[in-house]
């Protein structure tokens, strides 16, 4: 399960949350548990995205964030592909979008369309 971690600009409160997946990781707005602001700062420690040949398994929840954030497709394909590909819980849905994804097609559009299937569900 990934865990993120935040600080608030407005408190300086540090906290983190979970997330089951990373499409409900991008649909949500975390809030401030202390003052119940939104100025929140995703923490990210340390990660280098361009490196070749990532082993994408042994990453924490912060660099696959930071991946997800890089906003390349293929990149992120990759990491799923990793990560998940050998699944098979994980489903078609999953395995489609890795695919898009290491197509080249935008991260955006393959989330909305992730949420899209499970919505109908
Ligand atoms: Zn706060």
């Amino acid at each position: 399960m990934p865990e993120y971690h935040y600080k608030c600009r407005s408190c300086g409160n540090r906290f983190s949350l979970f997330y089951k997946t990373y499409a409900e990781f991008d649909a949500a707005k975390p809030v401030c548990p202390n003052c119940g602001r939104e100025t929140l700062s995703a923490l990210i420690q340390g990660v280098q995205i361009a490196a070749p040949n990532r082993d994408y398994t042994k990453m924490s929840s912060q660099e696959m964030l930071s991946v997800l954030e890089s906003g390349d497709s293929r990149q992120v394909g990759e990491m799923f592909q990793q990560v998940g590909g050998t699944d098979p819980r994980l489903g078609k849905q999953y395995h489609d979008a890795t695919q898009k994804l290491l197509k080249g097609e935008k991260i955006e559009k393959v989330e909305r369309d992730l949420r899209h299937n499970s919505d109908a569900e």
